[in-house]
């Protein structure tokens, strides 16, 4: 059977199960508990099973049942035992449920009130006051690619909506012009590097032309590693909102282009990947 526990503390149910629960005793405890959950919002509850001896077959489902219903309905299930067993059966609902089931032994009860009542991350960060402030340096990475011209159509339209600044940037990867393998007989690494840095120059002059930024302060031509150049550059430029194309130079052939990719798992601020 079920008995209520009472517990001086908000939000927090006292349950005893004990012996064989059968369906009798679901059919009369789980109405209670719902009218419970159904005036405090989501509650944590504290489940007594040190005399808790299994289910009856219908019991069992009835447990289930109530349990997919009522899954978002718990913070936290403390459940107080004194098997192996038990202590496996929360791991288990773990896997299969919202709520965070921790198993705590026969001795250890005091701990198992005081996890429950501990303020969790997210109510804490619910409880702060969080505020979203407008955009305010936005800064489009380009390849010069038609996924990437888009996108400074996008960082355009929105500089203008936030009235923010917009930077360019374009950066010269010149990790395979000196690869270890390129033949200094056959290329001019040097004077190709240089065509490359006027021509990419150029042609962040047009697109900053296009774009309506200034480019005496708004356009940056770096050389390096493309994704990390790019965090690192929006980072000290106090960027807050980066636009790239979904794809760049090199094809379709991925979900997300791997400049793109990087960018999004590493950089501090957002990241609009803009697609065609
Ligand atoms: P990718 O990830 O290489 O397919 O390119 C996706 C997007 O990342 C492009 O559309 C550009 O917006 C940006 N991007 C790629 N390479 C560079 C680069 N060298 N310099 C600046 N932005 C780049």
């Amino acid at each position: 059977m079920f008995t209520h526990i009472p517990i001086k503390a908000d939000h927090i149910i006292g349950i005893k199960a004990e012996g064989v629960l059968t369906d009798a005793d679901y059919k009369k405890f789980l109405p209670e508990l719902e009218q419970s959950i159904n005036n405090q919002g989501p509650v944590s509850a504290y489940v007594d099973m040190v005399d808790f001896e299994g289910w009856e077959a219908k019991a069992a489902w009835d447990d289930l049942k109530f349990g997919i219903a009522h899954d978002l309905d718990f913070d936290r299930i403390a459940v107080v035992g004194d098997s192996k067993w038990q202590q496996w059966m929360i791991k288990v609902s773990n896997i299969f449920f919202a709520a965070d089931m921790r198993y705590f032994s026969a001795a250890d009860q005091q701990q198992a009130l005081d996890w429950l009542q501990e303020k969790q991350p997210e109510n804490a960060a619910a409880e702060e006051e969080i505020t979203i402030s407008a955009y305010t340096h936005i800064l489009l990475a380009t390849d010069f690619s038609p996924h990437a011209e888009l996108a400074g159509l996008r960082a355009m339209e929105m500089a203008a909506t936030y009235q923010a600044g917009l930077s360019i940037v374009h950066v010269l990867n010149n990790q395979i012009l000196f690869d270890e393998f390129a033949e200094p007989a056959i290329i001019d690494q040097v004077s190709l590097y240089r065509e490359l840095e006027v021509s990419s120059q150029q042609m962040l002059e047009k697109l900053a032309a296009r774009l309506e930024v200034d480019d005496t302060v708004g356009v940056h031509l770096l050389t390096g590693n493309p994704g990390s150049e790019i965090v690192n550059f929006a980072a000290e430029q106090k960027v807050d909102l980066i636009l790239v194309g979904s794809h760049g130079r090199h094809g379709l052939e991925r979900v997300l282009g791997s400049v793109a990719a990087g960018l999004v798992r590493k950089a501090d601020c957002d990241v609009l990947t803009v697609h065609l």
